[in-house]
Protein backbone atom coordinates (compact mmCIF):
# COMPACT_ATOMS: atom_id res chain seq x y z
CA UNK A 1 0.00 0.00 0.00
CA UNK A 2 1.38 3.25 -0.79
CA UNK A 3 1.68 6.25 1.86
CA UNK A 4 1.34 9.54 0.95
CA UNK A 5 3.90 11.93 3.72
CA UNK A 6 2.76 15.69 2.97
CA UNK A 7 4.09 18.60 5.06
CA UNK A 8 4.31 22.14 4.30
CA UNK A 9 7.99 21.93 3.75
CA UNK A 10 9.71 19.11 2.12
CA UNK A 11 13.59 19.07 2.21
CA UNK A 12 15.12 16.56 0.09
CA UNK A 13 18.75 16.80 -0.17
CA UNK A 14 18.96 16.65 -3.77
CA UNK A 15 21.30 19.27 -4.80
CA UNK A 16 19.04 20.37 -8.07
CA UNK A 17 15.55 20.59 -6.34
CA UNK A 18 16.48 21.00 -2.79
CA UNK A 19 12.86 22.25 -1.13
CA UNK A 20 9.39 21.28 -2.51
CA UNK A 21 7.11 23.89 -0.25
CA UNK A 22 4.44 22.49 0.64
CA UNK A 23 5.81 18.64 -0.45
CA UNK A 24 4.55 15.21 -0.71
CA UNK A 25 6.85 12.06 -0.61
CA UNK A 26 4.63 8.84 -1.77
CA UNK A 27 6.48 5.78 -0.48
CA UNK A 28 5.62 2.39 -1.68
CA UNK A 29 7.49 -0.91 0.34
CA UNK A 30 9.95 0.29 2.15
CA UNK A 31 11.16 2.95 -0.80
CA UNK A 32 10.27 6.28 -1.92
CA UNK A 33 8.48 6.35 -5.47
CA UNK A 34 8.11 9.89 -5.97
CA UNK A 35 8.85 13.42 -4.76
CA UNK A 36 7.39 16.94 -5.38
CA UNK A 37 5.57 19.76 -5.05
CA UNK A 38 1.71 19.14 -4.15
CA UNK A 39 -0.16 19.38 -7.30
CA UNK A 40 -3.18 21.68 -6.37
CA UNK A 41 -5.22 20.67 -3.53
CA UNK A 42 -3.58 18.83 -0.64
CA UNK A 43 -4.33 15.20 -1.04
CA UNK A 44 -6.51 13.38 1.79
CA UNK A 45 -8.04 10.23 2.81
CA UNK A 46 -6.94 6.64 3.40
CA UNK A 47 -3.00 6.77 3.20
CA UNK A 48 -1.86 10.33 3.54
CA UNK A 49 -0.03 11.56 6.32
CA UNK A 50 -0.21 15.32 6.33
CA UNK A 51 2.13 16.74 9.24
CA UNK A 52 1.29 20.20 8.23
CA UNK A 53 3.64 23.07 9.17
CA UNK A 54 6.59 20.91 9.32
CA UNK A 55 10.07 20.13 7.79
CA UNK A 56 9.90 16.54 6.54
CA UNK A 57 14.05 15.56 5.73
CA UNK A 58 15.83 12.51 4.93
CA UNK A 59 16.65 10.68 8.85
CA UNK A 60 19.49 11.21 10.13
CA UNK A 61 22.67 8.67 9.88
CA UNK A 62 24.61 7.84 13.29
CA UNK A 63 28.07 6.44 11.64
CA UNK A 64 29.35 4.86 14.84
CA UNK A 65 27.85 4.02 17.81
CA UNK A 66 28.15 1.29 20.50
CA UNK A 67 24.67 0.89 21.73
CA UNK A 68 24.96 -1.32 25.24
CA UNK A 69 27.24 1.54 26.51
CA UNK A 70 24.53 3.60 27.60
CA UNK A 71 23.69 1.22 30.72
CA UNK A 72 27.76 3.22 31.59
CA UNK A 73 26.71 6.72 30.43
CA UNK A 74 28.62 8.78 33.11
CA UNK A 75 31.17 6.42 34.37
CA UNK A 76 33.80 8.25 32.52
CA UNK A 77 33.04 12.02 33.12
CA UNK A 78 36.42 13.83 33.30
CA UNK A 79 38.12 11.09 31.80
CA UNK A 80 39.64 10.57 27.84
CA UNK A 81 38.33 7.24 26.94
CA UNK A 82 40.66 7.78 23.95
CA UNK A 83 43.86 6.59 25.99
CA UNK A 84 44.52 3.71 27.29
CA UNK A 85 44.02 4.33 31.01
CA UNK A 86 41.41 6.24 30.71
CA UNK A 87 39.98 3.25 29.24
CA UNK A 88 41.06 0.68 31.26
CA UNK A 89 40.63 2.39 34.11
CA UNK A 90 36.78 3.34 33.41
CA UNK A 91 35.06 1.67 30.76
CA UNK A 92 36.62 -2.01 31.05
CA UNK A 93 36.63 -2.21 35.11
CA UNK A 94 32.98 -1.86 34.41
CA UNK A 95 32.83 -4.23 31.35
CA UNK A 96 34.74 -6.84 32.76
CA UNK A 97 31.47 -7.26 34.96
CA UNK A 98 28.99 -7.33 32.19
CA UNK A 99 27.54 -10.51 31.02
CA UNK A 100 24.79 -10.58 27.85
CA UNK A 101 21.63 -10.49 30.16
CA UNK A 102 22.24 -6.87 30.47
CA UNK A 103 22.50 -6.01 26.69
CA UNK A 104 18.96 -5.74 26.10
CA UNK A 105 17.80 -3.20 28.10
CA UNK A 106 20.46 -0.73 27.27
CA UNK A 107 20.04 -1.12 23.32
CA UNK A 108 16.32 -0.41 23.52
CA UNK A 109 17.66 2.77 25.91
CA UNK A 110 19.60 3.92 23.32
CA UNK A 111 17.39 3.09 19.99
CA UNK A 112 15.01 5.01 21.56
CA UNK A 113 17.29 8.16 22.52
CA UNK A 114 17.92 7.81 18.92
CA UNK A 115 14.80 7.46 17.24
CA UNK A 116 13.51 10.06 19.46
CA UNK A 117 16.65 12.89 17.94
CA UNK A 118 15.80 12.10 14.89
CA UNK A 119 18.27 9.13 13.70
CA UNK A 120 16.77 6.52 11.31
CA UNK A 121 19.63 4.22 10.61
CA UNK A 122 23.29 3.81 12.42
CA UNK A 123 26.47 1.61 12.48
CA UNK A 124 26.91 -0.33 16.08
CA UNK A 125 30.32 -2.02 17.22
CA UNK A 126 30.15 -4.20 20.07
CA UNK A 127 30.90 -7.83 21.59
CA UNK A 128 27.83 -9.64 22.30
CA UNK A 129 26.44 -8.25 18.77
CA UNK A 130 24.06 -11.43 18.89
CA UNK A 131 22.31 -9.87 21.96
CA UNK A 132 22.08 -6.20 19.91
CA UNK A 133 20.09 -7.47 17.16
CA UNK A 134 16.83 -8.53 18.61
CA UNK A 135 16.43 -5.29 20.25
CA UNK A 136 17.54 -3.12 17.05
CA UNK A 137 14.71 -5.28 15.06
CA UNK A 138 12.06 -4.51 17.68
CA UNK A 139 12.90 -1.01 16.89
CA UNK A 140 13.02 -0.55 13.56
CA UNK A 141 15.73 1.31 13.19
CA UNK A 142 18.25 0.10 10.03
CA UNK A 143 21.48 -0.97 11.21
CA UNK A 144 24.56 -2.20 10.50
CA UNK A 145 25.92 -4.24 13.74
CA UNK A 146 29.22 -5.11 13.68
CA UNK A 147 30.97 -8.56 15.80
CA UNK A 148 33.46 -6.38 17.61
CA UNK A 149 37.09 -8.19 17.34
CA UNK A 150 39.85 -7.94 19.93
CA UNK A 151 42.36 -10.24 19.31
CA UNK A 152 45.79 -9.28 20.39
CA UNK A 153 47.72 -11.44 18.16
CA UNK A 154 46.69 -14.30 19.62
CA UNK A 155 45.89 -17.52 17.46
CA UNK A 156 43.11 -18.97 19.58
CA UNK A 157 41.55 -16.06 20.07
CA UNK A 158 41.66 -14.84 16.45
CA UNK A 159 40.08 -18.16 15.57
CA UNK A 160 37.10 -18.09 17.79
CA UNK A 161 36.17 -14.29 17.26
CA UNK A 162 36.55 -15.21 13.61
CA UNK A 163 34.13 -18.20 13.51
CA UNK A 164 31.94 -15.91 15.72
CA UNK A 165 31.49 -13.46 13.41
CA UNK A 166 30.86 -15.31 10.52
CA UNK A 167 27.88 -17.19 12.78
CA UNK A 168 26.90 -13.82 13.21
CA UNK A 169 26.91 -12.64 10.16
CA UNK A 170 25.50 -15.47 8.28
CA UNK A 171 21.88 -14.92 11.08
CA UNK A 172 21.36 -11.48 9.20
CA UNK A 173 19.56 -11.18 6.39
CA UNK A 174 21.40 -9.73 3.25
CA UNK A 175 18.75 -8.03 2.18
CA UNK A 176 17.10 -6.95 5.33
CA UNK A 177 17.20 -3.51 7.10
CA UNK A 178 19.93 -4.88 9.89
CA UNK A 179 22.48 -6.40 8.45
CA UNK A 180 25.95 -7.91 10.47
CA UNK A 181 29.05 -6.52 9.82
CA UNK A 182 32.91 -7.63 11.05
CA UNK A 183 33.96 -4.77 14.07
CA UNK A 184 37.66 -5.09 14.28
CA UNK A 185 37.72 -2.84 17.74
CA UNK A 186 41.14 -1.31 15.98
CA UNK A 187 43.56 -2.13 13.30
CA UNK A 188 47.49 -2.59 14.38
CA UNK A 189 46.48 -1.93 18.08
CA UNK A 190 44.21 -4.86 18.97
CA UNK A 191 43.89 -6.85 15.87
CA UNK A 192 47.17 -7.94 14.33
CA UNK A 193 47.58 -7.95 10.54
CA UNK A 194 46.80 -12.22 10.84
CA UNK A 195 43.40 -11.18 11.89
CA UNK A 196 43.25 -7.90 9.39
CA UNK A 197 44.30 -10.11 6.39
CA UNK A 198 40.92 -12.87 7.41
CA UNK A 199 38.63 -9.97 8.21
CA UNK A 200 39.17 -8.81 4.97
CA UNK A 201 38.80 -11.76 3.23
CA UNK A 202 35.34 -12.42 5.57
CA UNK A 203 33.93 -9.10 4.61
CA UNK A 204 34.14 -9.76 0.56
CA UNK A 205 33.37 -13.20 1.12
CA UNK A 206 30.11 -12.43 3.29
CA UNK A 207 29.40 -9.46 1.13
CA UNK A 208 29.46 -6.91 4.14
CA UNK A 209 31.97 -4.45 5.62
CA UNK A 210 34.58 -3.24 7.97
CA UNK A 211 33.94 -1.25 11.03
CA UNK A 212 36.98 -0.48 13.29
CA UNK A 213 38.39 2.53 15.57
CA UNK A 214 41.01 5.20 13.49
CA UNK A 215 43.17 7.69 14.37
CA UNK A 216 42.05 8.16 17.87
CA UNK A 217 46.00 8.92 18.00
CA UNK A 218 48.94 8.42 15.93
CA UNK A 219 49.09 4.82 17.41
CA UNK A 220 48.43 3.03 14.03
CA UNK A 221 51.10 5.11 12.38
CA UNK A 222 53.64 4.86 14.90
CA UNK A 223 53.21 1.07 15.16
CA UNK A 224 53.32 0.61 10.93
CA UNK A 225 56.49 3.33 10.11
CA UNK A 226 58.31 1.25 12.93
CA UNK A 227 57.37 -2.52 11.70
CA UNK A 228 56.87 -1.66 7.68
CA UNK A 229 58.14 2.01 7.39
CA UNK A 230 55.09 3.20 6.24
CA UNK A 231 52.04 4.99 7.69
CA UNK A 232 49.19 3.04 8.13
CA UNK A 233 46.92 3.68 5.30
CA UNK A 234 49.52 2.51 2.84
CA UNK A 235 49.77 -0.37 4.86
CA UNK A 236 45.68 -0.56 4.72
CA UNK A 237 45.26 0.09 0.99
CA UNK A 238 47.62 -3.48 0.43
CA UNK A 239 46.09 -5.57 3.09
CA UNK A 240 42.83 -4.28 0.82
CA UNK A 241 41.02 -3.04 3.20
CA UNK A 242 40.13 -0.07 1.20
CA UNK A 243 38.29 -2.24 -0.95
CA UNK A 244 35.81 -3.47 1.14
CA UNK A 245 33.04 -0.89 2.48
CA UNK A 246 34.93 0.55 6.27
CA UNK A 247 33.77 2.76 8.28
CA UNK A 248 36.96 3.99 9.74
CA UNK A 249 35.60 5.88 13.63
CA UNK A 250 37.11 9.17 14.64
CA UNK A 251 40.02 9.81 12.22
CA UNK A 252 41.62 12.69 14.60
CA UNK A 253 44.76 12.13 13.99
CA UNK A 254 44.90 10.80 10.33
CA UNK A 255 47.81 13.14 8.26
CA UNK A 256 45.82 15.26 5.74
CA UNK A 257 48.37 14.18 3.06
CA UNK A 258 47.14 10.54 2.94
CA UNK A 259 43.62 11.81 2.29
CA UNK A 260 44.28 11.23 -1.44
CA UNK A 261 44.37 7.19 -0.69
CA UNK A 262 41.04 6.99 1.01
CA UNK A 263 39.37 9.16 -2.31
CA UNK A 264 36.96 6.69 -4.43
CA UNK A 265 37.23 3.89 -2.31
CA UNK A 266 34.52 2.37 -0.25
CA UNK A 267 36.29 3.94 3.02
CA UNK A 268 34.40 6.59 5.03
CA UNK A 269 35.13 8.61 7.57
CA UNK A 270 33.23 8.79 10.30
CA UNK A 271 33.44 11.95 12.61
CA UNK A 272 32.75 12.55 16.04
CA UNK A 273 33.58 15.79 16.44
CA UNK A 274 32.04 15.97 20.32
CA UNK A 275 34.20 13.46 21.51
CA UNK A 276 37.37 14.76 19.88
CA UNK A 277 36.62 17.96 22.12
CA UNK A 278 35.32 16.35 25.30
CA UNK A 279 38.33 13.75 25.16
CA UNK A 280 40.71 16.52 24.19
CA UNK A 281 41.85 15.14 20.65
CA UNK A 282 42.41 17.24 17.71
CA UNK A 283 39.22 17.80 15.14
CA UNK A 284 39.48 15.37 12.21
CA UNK A 285 40.25 17.16 8.94
CA UNK A 286 36.70 17.41 7.37
CA UNK A 287 37.20 19.98 5.45
CA UNK A 288 40.50 18.34 3.68
CA UNK A 289 38.91 14.76 3.54
CA UNK A 290 35.97 16.57 1.51
CA UNK A 291 38.19 18.75 -1.07
CA UNK A 292 39.91 14.85 -1.41
CA UNK A 293 37.05 13.39 -2.37
CA UNK A 294 36.78 11.04 0.52
CA UNK A 295 33.12 10.17 2.13
CA UNK A 296 32.35 11.34 5.89
CA UNK A 297 30.24 10.64 7.75
CA UNK A 298 28.94 11.64 11.70
CA UNK A 299 28.98 9.28 14.32
CA UNK A 300 27.94 9.82 18.18
CA UNK A 301 30.49 7.22 19.59
CA UNK A 302 29.69 5.88 23.04
CA UNK A 303 27.68 7.70 25.40
CA UNK A 304 30.55 7.64 28.14
CA UNK A 305 32.23 9.44 25.91
CA UNK A 306 29.44 11.94 23.83
CA UNK A 307 26.85 11.61 26.89
CA UNK A 308 23.88 11.73 23.84
CA UNK A 309 23.41 10.57 20.21
CA UNK A 310 21.20 13.75 19.69
CA UNK A 311 22.93 14.12 15.51
CA UNK A 312 21.50 17.83 15.32
CA UNK A 313 23.60 18.67 18.15
CA UNK A 314 26.69 16.60 16.39
CA UNK A 315 26.31 18.49 13.36
CA UNK A 316 26.14 21.88 14.93
CA UNK A 317 29.18 20.99 17.10
CA UNK A 318 30.94 19.72 13.76
CA UNK A 319 30.51 23.14 11.63
CA UNK A 320 31.39 25.28 14.85
CA UNK A 321 34.58 23.17 15.72
CA UNK A 322 35.23 23.39 12.30
CA UNK A 323 35.50 26.86 12.14
CA UNK A 324 37.09 26.94 15.63
CA UNK A 325 40.34 25.22 14.90
CA UNK A 326 40.57 26.29 11.18
CA UNK A 327 39.54 29.98 12.25
CA UNK A 328 37.91 30.29 9.04
CA UNK A 329 33.84 31.04 9.58
CA UNK A 330 31.87 28.54 7.41
CA UNK A 331 34.52 26.26 6.89
CA UNK A 332 32.21 23.20 6.17
CA UNK A 333 28.92 24.73 4.95
CA UNK A 334 25.53 23.75 6.62
CA UNK A 335 24.73 22.07 3.13
CA UNK A 336 27.84 20.07 3.48
CA UNK A 337 27.78 19.16 7.05
CA UNK A 338 23.55 17.39 6.07
CA UNK A 339 25.03 15.58 3.26
CA UNK A 340 27.86 14.06 6.05
CA UNK A 341 24.71 13.28 8.59
CA UNK A 342 22.31 11.59 5.68
CA UNK A 343 23.47 10.65 2.51
CA UNK A 344 27.64 10.61 3.87
CA UNK A 345 26.06 8.36 6.30
CA UNK A 346 23.96 5.95 4.18
CA UNK A 347 26.93 5.32 1.69
CA UNK A 348 29.35 4.57 4.85
CA UNK A 349 26.55 1.88 5.46
CA UNK A 350 27.32 0.37 2.07
CA UNK A 351 24.00 1.90 0.76
CA UNK A 352 22.66 2.55 -2.14
CA UNK A 353 23.38 5.77 -4.24
CA UNK A 354 20.18 7.94 -3.43
CA UNK A 355 19.82 7.02 -0.08
CA UNK A 356 19.77 9.41 2.60
CA UNK A 357 17.92 12.03 -0.47
CA UNK A 358 13.98 11.87 -0.63
CA UNK A 359 14.42 11.23 -4.31
CA UNK A 360 12.82 8.04 -5.99
CA UNK A 361 14.75 4.88 -5.16
CA UNK A 362 15.91 5.71 -2.27
CA UNK A 363 14.96 3.96 1.12
CA UNK A 364 11.97 5.66 2.75
CA UNK A 365 13.84 6.74 5.71
CA UNK A 366 12.59 10.66 6.75
CA UNK A 367 12.35 12.73 9.58
CA UNK A 368 9.62 15.38 10.65
CA UNK A 369 10.28 18.61 12.67
CA UNK A 370 7.68 21.74 13.20
CA UNK A 371 8.39 24.33 11.70
CA UNK A 372 6.91 26.31 15.05
CA UNK A 373 10.42 24.37 16.58
CA UNK A 374 12.96 25.56 14.04
CA UNK A 375 13.65 29.33 15.30
CA UNK A 376 14.48 30.13 11.56
CA UNK A 377 15.68 33.79 10.63
CA UNK A 378 13.78 35.40 7.88
CA UNK A 379 13.39 34.00 4.25
CA UNK A 380 16.37 35.52 2.43
CA UNK A 381 18.51 36.11 5.53
CA UNK A 382 19.19 32.62 6.37
CA UNK A 383 18.84 29.58 4.24
CA UNK A 384 17.11 25.96 5.42
CA UNK A 385 20.16 24.40 5.85
CA UNK A 386 21.31 26.54 8.27
CA UNK A 387 18.48 26.81 10.47
CA UNK A 388 18.23 22.71 10.90
CA UNK A 389 21.94 23.07 12.08
CA UNK A 390 21.89 25.67 14.01
CA UNK A 391 18.60 26.60 15.18
CA UNK A 392 16.82 22.98 15.97
CA UNK A 393 17.78 20.07 18.32
CA UNK A 394 17.29 16.31 17.75
CA UNK A 395 14.44 16.77 20.84
CA UNK A 396 12.39 18.79 18.26
CA UNK A 397 11.64 15.60 15.74
CA UNK A 398 8.53 14.39 16.49
CA UNK A 399 7.98 11.89 13.40
CA UNK A 400 10.13 9.21 11.97
CA UNK A 401 10.08 6.86 9.52
CA UNK A 402 12.18 3.63 8.37
CA UNK A 403 11.89 1.59 5.16
CA UNK A 404 8.08 3.03 4.72
CA UNK A 405 7.21 2.51 8.58
CA UNK A 406 6.67 4.77 11.40
CA UNK A 407 8.38 4.69 14.63
CA UNK A 408 7.68 8.00 15.97
CA UNK A 409 4.64 9.92 15.25
CA UNK A 410 3.60 12.91 17.77
CA UNK A 411 6.65 12.58 19.56
CA UNK A 412 5.93 8.71 20.91
CA UNK A 413 8.18 6.39 19.93
CA UNK A 414 5.89 3.51 18.86
CA UNK A 415 8.08 0.80 18.46
CA UNK A 416 10.54 0.93 22.14
CA UNK A 417 9.00 1.19 25.64
CA UNK A 418 11.76 3.81 26.71
CA UNK A 419 10.36 4.19 30.15
CA UNK A 420 10.77 -0.02 30.64
CA UNK A 421 13.91 -0.09 29.23
CA UNK A 422 15.05 2.45 31.21
CA UNK A 423 14.05 0.79 34.75
CA UNK A 424 15.32 -2.32 33.47
CA UNK A 425 18.80 -0.89 32.96
CA UNK A 426 18.96 0.93 36.07
CA UNK A 427 18.46 -2.90 37.53
CA UNK A 428 20.94 -4.04 35.51
CA UNK A 429 23.54 -1.25 36.06
CA UNK A 430 22.44 -2.28 40.04
CA UNK A 431 23.63 -5.65 39.27
CA UNK A 432 26.88 -4.74 37.17
CA UNK A 433 27.59 -2.22 39.99
CA UNK A 434 27.06 -5.23 42.56
CA UNK A 435 28.86 -7.68 40.94
CA UNK A 436 32.05 -4.97 40.96
CA UNK A 437 31.79 -3.84 44.27
CA UNK A 438 31.75 -7.37 45.89
CA UNK A 439 34.56 -8.51 43.19
CA UNK A 440 36.45 -5.58 44.75
CA UNK A 441 35.75 -6.59 48.19
CA UNK A 442 37.24 -10.11 47.43
CA UNK A 443 40.59 -8.36 45.81
CA UNK A 444 41.34 -6.45 49.37
ZN1 LIG B 1 33.90 4.00 19.44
Amino acid sequence: MKTLVVADTVWTGYPANPVFEPGVVEVEDGRIVAVGPVPGPRPAGPGVMDLGEAVVMPGLVNAHAHTPMSLMRGVAEGVSLLTMDGFLQTLRAHEEFLTPELVAASVAVSCADMIRTGTTAFADQYFYADEIVPTVERSGLRARVAWGIVELGDDEARARELAATTAFVESTDPAGVIRGWVGPHAFFVDNQVEAIRAEVDLAVRLGVGLHAHFSTSSEEDEHCLAEYGRPALHVMKDLGLLDVPLILAHCNTVPVDQLPLLAGTRATMAVIPSVAMQSGAPAAPVRAALDAGVNVALGSDNVCNNTNVDLFEEMRTLGKLAAFTSKVPNQVTSREILDIATAGGHRALDGGPDDGRLVPGAVADLIAIPISDIARGPRGAQSLESALIYCTSGASVRSSMVAGRWLMRDGVVGTIDAGAARAQQQADWDTLLGRKVAAEGARR
